[in-house]
């Protein structure tokens, strides 16, 4: 073999959230060798690319890997997120990702880390830096751990045109254009307009000064149901249980949509549109209070072109404010692809296999991988979830994530492993609290409600198929 050439056990495919989370479970549960290759120049996928403001959409507590904390598990005392569980930044993310490489997988003598490298169909790596072309003999599997394809502004050109004289930029460069500009337009009204327009008010922007061009209105889950720790368990647990009564309730998807609303499960931040998008987004009931001060909200559907004096978008046009930053939030963050087999043969592919739980899936698909035979068992396991787009996909979402939890529920092992791991929540929550009263009565109601939530979903389910 030529000097250049590795073999391994598992070669995997990018070394963001994802394949550093397969990556840090197989370590742990095994002896197996680990190749991880990448196009970055260090872990952490997207967010090497991130805008300096962001930060996680859902507590630190559920993101990363197994083996370590990210964050210190503090709960936020100001800020937008004041009373909640913290939320990592992105610079945060960077650093975890890179000591766990540099602390954990390097010193372990099991991993090689390729960065500025490519992994191309034919099987070869290309080097970045030096052109150099490896070739990897691989004992096991090959893991793709770039199926969502992620994609934020920075790196992802937007889809539409703009004529020459008009300022468009990512939210990267907000923070440094911000004293040049008096007013500002949104596009987008996904998670980073949202981020986007947060930050603007925050730092003191008023809304008069806010332009949102938001194509679909988007239901959103309210983060205070999504709370991991002891204090917050009933509300976590307790919003499972309303969320299945209302699916069973409910007596039309609209009706469905209202009960949530109502329950405090979902939230949307204008109350006279029905939002037609779900894409899995989590959000603090003090940031939608925010959002829905901005009163120059266009909806006219995506924007086609920006010109000097207008902007023409899908159903009509609008004129255009002069000097005004455009801050581009158009790219669609993950890419909803068909979803394949998770295990098939040679190839591991690495989905989200419980609902918004990136990195608990990650570390799921492994201990699954590590501890069961068969790809038909291992699949079985491992059912993916798709990434919802359309208002209705929380429907479809749902109810396959209830056959995942019945499939785990009736294998102990894993029900119990997957109850303790610390991406569920678990290293937050004493073990006692399960048999409070409180606790086993929220239990009671979940077992009573599955049954019916699952045969209306499915009614449900049934008649949007009908109507299209
Ligand atoms: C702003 C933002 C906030 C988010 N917040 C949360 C949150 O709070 N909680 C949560 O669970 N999820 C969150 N997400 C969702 C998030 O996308 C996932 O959790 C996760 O980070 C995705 O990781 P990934 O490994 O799939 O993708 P990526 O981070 O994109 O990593 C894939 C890697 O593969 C590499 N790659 C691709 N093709 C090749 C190739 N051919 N050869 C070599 N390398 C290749 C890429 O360079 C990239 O580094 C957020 C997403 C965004 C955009």
């Amino acid at each position: 073999m030529p000097e250049t050439d590795y073999q391994t056990d598992y070669l995997i495919i990018g070394a963001g959230a994802l394949g550093l989370g397969f990556a840090d479970q197989i370590l742990t549960e095994t002896d197996a060798s680990l190749i991880i290759v990448d196009r970055h120049h260090a872990p952490g996928g997207h967010w090497n690319d991130a805008y300096p403001f962001v930060r996680l959409h859902q507590p630190s507590a559920f993101y990363g890997v197994g083996s370590r904390d990210l964050g210190s598990n503090q709960i936020d005392g100001s800020g937008i997120n004041k009373g909640y569980y913290e939320l990592a930044s992105g610079a945060e993310v960077q650093t975890y990702f890179e000591r766990l490489v540099k602390d954990r997988f390097l010193p372990s003598g099991r991993v090689r880390y390729l960065p500025l490298c490519e992994f191309r169909e034919d099987g070869s790596i290309h080097s970045l830096a030096s052109g150099k072309v490896f070739q990897v003999a691989v004992k096991k599997k090959i893991v793709d751990a770039t199926f969502f394809n992620t994609a934020v502004p920075s790196v992802c050109p937007p889809a539409y045109e703009y004529a020459s004289g008009v300022k468009l930029v990512p939210p990267n460069d907000l923070p440094r254009e911000i004293e040049h500009h008096k007013h500002f337009t949104i596009v987008g009204g996904g998670k980073t307009g949202m981020d986007v327009a947060v930050w603007l008010l925050g730092n003191g922007v008023d809304q008069s000064a806010i332009r949102w061009i938001v194509p679909r209105d988007s239901w959103l889950i309210n983060r205070e149901t999504t709370q991991p720790g002891d204090q917050f368990y009933a509300r976590f647990l307790g919003a499972k249980a309303t969320q299945l009564e209302c699916c069973a309730r409910a007596e039309s998807v609209e009706h469905l949509f209202e009960l949530l609303e109502r329950q405090g499960q979902l939230l949307r931040i204008d109350k006279n549109v029905r939002p037609t998008m779900y894409h899995n987004a989590t959000i603090a009931p003090a940031e939608v209070e925010l959002l829905a001060h901005i009163k120059d909200v266009i909806r006219l559907g995506r924007v086609e072109r920006i010109g000097n004096t207008g902007i023409e978008l899908q159903r009509g046009d609008v004129p255009a404010i002069e000097n005004s930053l455009y801050i581009d939030c158009s790219a669609s963050a993950i890419s909803r692809r068909t979803n394949r087999q998770v295990f098939d043969g040679k190839t591991i592919t690495i989905q989200m296999i419980r609902a918004g739980l990136f990195s608990l899936s990650a570390s799921v698909i492994a201990h699954v991988e590590a501890n069961y035979e068969s790809d038909d068992e291992k699949n079985h396991l491992c059912m993916p979830l798709m990434m919802p787009n359309a208002d209705t996909d929380w429907l479809v979402l749902n109810r396959a994530e209830g056959e995942i939890l019945r499939r785990w529920s009736a294998d102990k092992a894993l029900r119990n492993w997957v109850g303790s791991h610390r991406l569920a929540g678990a290293s937050l929550r004493s073990p006692d609290i399960e048999q409070t009263e409180a606790i086993k009565a929220i239990k009671l109601r979940i077992r009573d409600a599955s049954e019916a939530a699952a045969a209306n979903l499915d009614r449900l389910l049934n008649t949007l198929e009908s109507a299209e």
